[in-house]
């Protein structure tokens, strides 16, 4: 049996891993021209650790996975308000989660699927046609690829959803936040090594992340009233943010000698169902949750571990795989959107009021007799 998946991202590259191990051959085409690196910091847990356990992915996850040492809210002057040391943090996400950069978990997943899969970069796929048989894409470079089945792990913007189902508008819900994320290529003196310090204010947060090993990340995540439409990045932050102290004049310079910079939307995608005949959609192409869920990783992860255990279930009947799979998945899927909607209205509120409300059970847990009963409910599990 073969796949064609199109997106080396999390969701196509845990695809073709579970797909390998079931016994099929992949073929995965990725627009960019080459592997990209970076990225944020990710909470990776609930059905994702699960899968990568079962996947045997979890070692290498661990491997690369940091603690925070120190989560530090501060005042938009830049002074302190309150802290969360590690054990709370590490109580707060519980013992099955861990911590880790995006590109991490990527070049995890690259490393055990070298050699199982051909990755085909700086290509995509312009057309789709199925029958009962077969599906036939056709690709940028002409060329037509023929498979049992098609995935479209191509993200949030993805391409084979609008070839599959119609124009992303239809499909966007549009959560009325930018984000805008970066590696610093140093970390700013304030910034203790290992630990995060974040800071709200009016409709604007920001966070810098020490990995602790030399590698830094820079967050913006700020309400669209701020944002004004063709606007570069630059420009943007430098107007959102300039009037902030602390450590955020680094961060803004450290932009500009910045790699490659995350710039979008936050927006879910709700679609009725994920897949048509031979083609499915998996990962933030079919159900993004945003990051406001902080659970899209572990969701590519889990349903592309899914995806492999209902094929393998009904072999020859790759329909009845894939009902079972969304009855499987969209349950979930579901409820992280929901949580998603939900933390929208708190995130980075606008109201002082508001903000110091939504920062209270933070605040609490980083009292000491809270902070006791949290850890040792914690240590016995
Ligand atoms: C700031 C931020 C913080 C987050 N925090 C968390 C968190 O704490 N926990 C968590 O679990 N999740 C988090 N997420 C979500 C998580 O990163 C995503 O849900 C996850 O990476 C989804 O992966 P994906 O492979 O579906 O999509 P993507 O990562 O978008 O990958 C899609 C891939 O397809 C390629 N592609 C796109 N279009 C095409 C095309 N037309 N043809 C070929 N290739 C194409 C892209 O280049 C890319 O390689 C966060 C997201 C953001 C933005």
């Amino acid at each position: 049996m073969r796949a064609i998946i199109i997106g080396a991202g999390i969701a196509g590259l845990a695809t073709a891993l579970r797909l390998h191990q079931i016994g099929w051959d992949t073929l995965i085409v990725e627009r960019a021209p080459e592997r990209r690196g970076g990225g944020y910091a990710v909470t990776f847990g609930g059905i994702g650790y699960d899968a990568a356990e079962r996947m045997g992915l979890l070692p290498d996850l661990r491997a690369s996975a940091f603690d925070t040492q120190e989560l530090v809210y501060h005042k938009s002057d830049g002074s302190r308000r309150f802290a969360l040391d590690r054990t709370t943090i590490a109580a707060t996400t519980g013992p099955r989660s861990i911590t880790i950069l995006r590109g991490d978990l990527e070049t995890a997943l690259y490393d055990k699927v070298e050699g199982h899969t051909e990755i085909r970069f700086g290509a995509t796929l312009t057309a789709i046609d199925q029958d009962d048989h077969a599906v036939r894409v056709t690709l940028s470079d002409d060329t037509i690829e023929e498979a049992d089945l098609l995935i479209g792990a191509d993200g949030l913007h993805s391409a084979t959803r609008a070839l599959l189902f119609g124009p992303e508008e239809d499909f966007l819900l549009d959560l009325e936040h930018k984000v805008a994320v970066f590696m610093l290529d140093r970390r700013p003196a304030a910034i203790a090594p290992g630990a995060t310090g974040t800071l709200s204010s009016r409709g604007r947060t920001a966070a810098i992340i020490s990995v602790g090993d030399g590698r830094n990340v820079a967050f913006f995540g700020y309400r669209a009233d701020h944002a004004r439409p063709d606007e570069d990045v630059t420009t943007q932050l430098e107007r959102v943010y300039g009037d902030l102290g602390w450590v955020i004049p680094e961060a803004l310079a450290g932009l500009a000698r910045a790699d490659s910079v995350y710039f979008d939307t936050i927006s879910q995608v709700v679609a009725s169902r994920w897949s048509s005949g031979r083609v499915l959609l998996l990962g933030d192409a079919a159900w993004c949750v945003t990051l406001f869920a902080g659970y899209g990783s572990a969701l590519a992860v889990g349903g592309a571990d899914r995806l492999g255990t209902e094929l393998a279930a009904h072999p020859g009947d790759i329909p009845a795989a894939l009902t079972a799979w969304e009855a499987a998945i969209r349950p979930e899927a579901e409820r992280k959107q929901k949580l998603g909607r939900r933390v929208k209205g708190v995130y980075a509120p606008a109201n002082p009021a508001l903000l110091w409300l939504s920062l209270l059970p933070l605040r609490l847990a980083s009292l000491p007799p809270v902070r006791w009963y949290m850890t040792r409910r914690f240590i016995k599990g």
